[in-house]
């Protein structure tokens, strides 16, 4: 069992990581240590923004004084891309009607979807195809490089309702109907949602490459 770090501050995140992972590996996250590190995203794929969030919490985790024994520190980005908005929101998913006011930080939920409602409301139903994409960065405490680093990745098909249904999740989880599905993934709860989604995909990238490494040792 590896002890694993995860870089984010999304308490959602957070849970569904835990579900995927919990019986297998010990998941810590910020809640575990009095630490709060704020990175900028700024990278323009989600590779370079898993990268900058896992390594800036590996740095710190591996000067650390708390000693939390963490071997990895496992990064997520994610989004949502549209084929009608030519792939948006995307890495700007979760400021995407932030940036669209001109400010900066993080948009609520609420006025993401919204926006998103806005820009779609005249885009037929074969046209609402989208998909969430996923991308997991990895990076060891003991060599807290980008030459270090390894990735997965997950994507999940589907397509966007003209309104919201359903409590569960968070993000656009209320829009998106996945393939093979009738219900949103916020109607589907995180079990349901655990087995078919873009993190669920890349977390098993991470869960096999993680148990090579186990045997190997
Ligand atoms: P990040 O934390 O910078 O990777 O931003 C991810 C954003 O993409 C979130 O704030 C959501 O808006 C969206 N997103 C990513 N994964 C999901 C998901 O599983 N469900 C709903 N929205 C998601």
């Amino acid at each position: 069992m590896s002890a694993l770090f995860l870089a984010t501050a999304n308490a959602h995140k957070i849970d569904e990581f835990r579900q995927l992972l919990g019986g297998r590996h010990l998941v810590l996250s910020f809640r575990d240590t009095s630490a709060r590190i704020d990175v900028p995203e700024t990278a323009e794929t989600f590779e370079g923004n898993a990268l900058l969030k896992a390594l800036a919490w590996a740095r710190y985790l591996s000067i650390d004084t708390c000693n939390l024994g963490v071997e990895w520190v496992v990064a997520d980005d994610s989004g949502l891309e549209v084929d009608a908005l030519g792939g948006a929101p995307g890495v700007h998913s979760a400021r995407f009607a932030a940036m669209r006011g001109g400010e900066t930080g993080n948009s609520a939920d609420g006025d993401n979807n919204a926006l998103l409602l806005r820009l779609m409301a005249d885009v037929q139903e074969a046209r609402r195809t989208a998909r969430f994409r996923c991308v997991l960065a990895v990076v060891p405490v003991s060599d807290p490089n980008p030459g270090a680093a390894a990735y997965f990745s997950g994507a999940c098909e589907g397509r966007l309702l003209g309104a919201g249904a359903g409590k569960h999740g968070f993000g656009y989880d209320p829009l998106f109907v996945p393939d093979g599905e009738t219900r949103t993934f916020a109607e589907l709860g995180m079990e349901e949602k655990g087995r078919i989604s873009h993190r669920a995909r890349a977390v098993a990238g991470l869960a096999r490459w993680l148990g090579e490494r186990a045997v190997g040792l």
